[in-house]
């Protein structure tokens, strides 16, 4: 765990999950960055990542869109803080592809949007290589 709280403006979330209920029925994927003060992480920008996979039940991300998004992050003194991805047919809850495919430990939160219920829920999860725990997660106005 790198931050305590993961704070997401409401704006910026209404569009990851547009993003999310665009790709239906694939799964969407993308990065959050932004900055960590006194363990808090505050997301600032958002970066749609093309996902490679074509898939309902998981996404891969594009080596091309992952290379530019870095150099933005680089560029603007971001900090790489989630990666989010939707569940177009289930609970936003990790799969175990989701457990065996993270590569950021517990770096980053992943954050999952599911689109199974009659809205879209959107949580966050700290991965480890067998298990994840829920992370704290607050929209908020900004
Ligand atoms: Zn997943």
């Amino acid at each position: 765990m790198r931050f305590a709280r993961l704070v997401v403006p409401d704006l910026l979330l209404e569009e990851l999950i547009g993003h999310a209920r665009s790709l239906v029925p694939g799964e969407c994927c993308g990065l959050l960055a932004g900055h960590i003060t006194h363990e808090v992480a505050t997301v600032s920008e958002r970066f749609p990542i093309t996902n490679d996979a074509a898939s309902a039940t998981r996404y891969a991300t594009n080596p091309r869109d992952m290379l530019l998004a870095f150099r933005s992050m680089r560029a603007h003194g971001l900090e790489l803080l989630a990666i989010y991805h939707s569940h177009p047919t289930s609970a936003p809850v990790p799969s175990r592809y989701d457990l065996e495919a993270n590569t950021y430990g517990e770096t980053v939160v992943h954050l999952i949007v599911g689109l199974a219920g009659a809205g879209p829920e959107v949580r966050a999860w700290w991965l480890g290589e067998t298990g994840y725990r829920e992370a704290a997660l607050e929209v908020a106005q900004i």
